[in-house]
């Protein structure tokens, strides 16, 4: 039986399951991979060097896929400061239809896209961000837990509560996020009230996504201890894997009067954390990386693992079920 919820309609997709907006990993060979699947795949903007360049992705996402998919935008400090406008020009003027938007002060980027037809599915890591872009006209909400690879905001509130709190407070539909790999997860997000989930983590070791094997490979040796928090001192806290470079600017960060982000730039910068992705080496720099890595044990293809999910999230489901069955016969 499938699993239609209101954000799956919403979506147009048969599984709800949204990957999420990866720096240097949203690239049009893991989005069409996944939208192929079944899901939602999320082609990241700022991956592109250009609002020109995301057109392009745009059109070679589409030749590899016929199945919905969106762009994310994020909007969080950055070394050079992106053309958010002409990403969401770019977006809408190639027919894009979904975007996720997410970061600090999304209001005017939202007022557009709405104002231009699309679904936005704003993420988001507190209730009171949650309401407010509900307020801006949102039409999904994406409620990221603590666990979240990149930046889970400064409240530390972990998806067991902000989920709950959301199913609470939210008249809107909303998926989970963050700390999702498996189909324990999937389950779990919807008994919690969510209509779906978004993955990250989990995607970066399936067999279609564009960074190098050996990551892949350190990824599911890893476990839940190995990811660490970095800017927490510049209240822009962002989880990423535990390597030599993280514990170096987390070591700068704890230095007696404290590091400015000038003092651990060269270390963080994005420029030279794509660079993990292509040479392989997983201590080269800062990559982005969420507690989930723990629950990764193999790297599937994207159609493996949606189906896996689905099939195995539908017999928890029924699992649940039949708890209820068994107590009537006591
Ligand atoms: P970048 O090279 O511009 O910056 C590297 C890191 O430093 C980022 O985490 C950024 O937030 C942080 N940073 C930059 N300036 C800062 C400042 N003045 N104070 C505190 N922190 C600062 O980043 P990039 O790798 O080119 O990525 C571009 C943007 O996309 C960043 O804002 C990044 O956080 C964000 N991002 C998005 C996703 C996504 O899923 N869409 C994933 C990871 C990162």
């Amino acid at each position: 039986m499938p699993i239609i919820t209101p954000v799956a309609k919403l979506l147009g997709i048969r599984v709800p399951i949204v990957q999420g907006g990866m720096q240097w990993v949203g690239l049009p060979q893991l989005v069409a991979a996944v939208s192929n699947a079944g899901g939602l795949g999320i082609l990241t903007a700022l991956t592109q060097p250009s609002p020109d360049a995301l057109r392009l992705a745009i059109q070679e996402t589409r030749r590899k896929t016929t199945k919905p998919f969106g762009v994310n935008i994020t909007l969080l400090p950055t070394i050079n400061p992106p053309d958010y406008e002409g990403y969401a020009r770019a977006a809408v003027e190639e027919g894009v239809r979904i975007v996720e938007t997410a970061g600090n002060n999304p209001g005017k980027l939202i007022q557009y896209l709405k104002s231009q037809g699309c679904t936005v599915i704003h993420k988001c890591t507190t209730i009171r961000h949650a309401k407010s872009s509900v307020r801006m006209g949102v039409d999904i909400l994406s409620i990221d837990g603590f666990e979240c690879a990149g930046h889970p905001g400064e409240d530390d509130v972990p998806g067991m509560i902000l989920l709950a709190r959301a199913a609470q407070e939210l008249k809107i539909p909303f998926i989970a996020s963050g700390g999702i790999a498996d189909s324990r997860g999937f389950a779990a997000a919807l008994a919690l009230g969510a209509g779906g989930i978004n993955m990250g983590t989990r995607f970066m070791a399936t067999v279609e996504s564009p960074i190098h094997q050996n990551i892949k490979e350190t990824m599911v040796k890893s476990t839940e201890q190995d990811t660490i928090h970095i800017f927490r001192t510049l209240h822009n806290t962002a989880r990423v894997f535990k390597n030599k470079v993280s514990k170096e600017v987390v070591a700068i960060e704890r230095r007696p009067g404290g590091a400015k982000f000038e003092d651990i730039r060269e270390l963080v910068s994005g420029a030279r954390g794509r660079l993990v992705y292509e040479n392989g080496d997983p201590d080269y720099g800062i990559w982005s990386c969420g507690l989930s890595v723990g629950l990764i044990t193999d790297i599937p293809t994207c159609e493996e693992l949606v189906s896996r999910m689905e099939t195995e999230t539908e017999a928890i489901i029924e699992r649940l079920g039949q708890l209820r069955v068994e107590k009537a016969k006591l």
